[in-house]
């Protein structure tokens, strides 16, 4: 049994979170389960699954050559998730606010709040809107994860 521990930021061993539902052995049951299991199927580079879980009407001719070149470059570092709104069992529309950190030749950090909705019983992920990045104190601890301070570490 492996012990790998599953990079969604949940520290629970992968397995028995999102890789349960990227084999396709469980349907995420809310909106920021899936979120998370998109963020991992990004780290694992699982084309296959961000396209099974993007909502139908906004899948494209070209998404499979745009998250291959996105995939290729990026290495994906951390998730914290922020806020949920809805998005339970029992919703058919939900919102996950997230913070990830990712490093493209360069760290960045992507806030976005995604909107997910429920067909069929089936989450999908719909669409996000872009926020700005949450720059900390100077002497709070770094966006980044380093545990160092802001002021020491990516102060720009
Ligand atoms: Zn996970
Ligand atoms: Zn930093």
């Amino acid at each position: 049994m492996s012990k790998e521990i599953c990079p969604c930021g949940s520290k629970k061993p992968y397995q028995y979170c999102c890789g349960k539902y990227l084999a396709g052995k469980a349907t995420a049951e809310t909106a920021e389960k899936l979120m998370r299991s998109r963020y991992t199927a990004f780290c694992k580079g699982n084309i296959d699954y961000l396209i099974t879980t993007l909502h139908p009407d906004k899948r494209t001719p070209s998404d499979r050559a745009e998250l291959t070149k996105t995939i290729n470059n990026t290495q994906w570092l951390s998730l914290t998730v922020i806020n949920t709104s809805k998005g339970k069992k029992n919703d058919s529309v939900g919102y996950v606010e997230f913070e990830a950190v990712y490093r493209v030749n360069e760290l960045g950090q992507l806030h976005e709040r995604s909107k997910f909705i429920k067909t069929d019983g089936k989450w999908f992920y719909v669409e996000g809107d872009i926020l700005p990045g949450t720059i900390p104190k100077r002497n709070e601890s770094c966006w980044c994860g380093s545990g160092e301070k802001y002021k020491k570490c990516h102060e720009v």
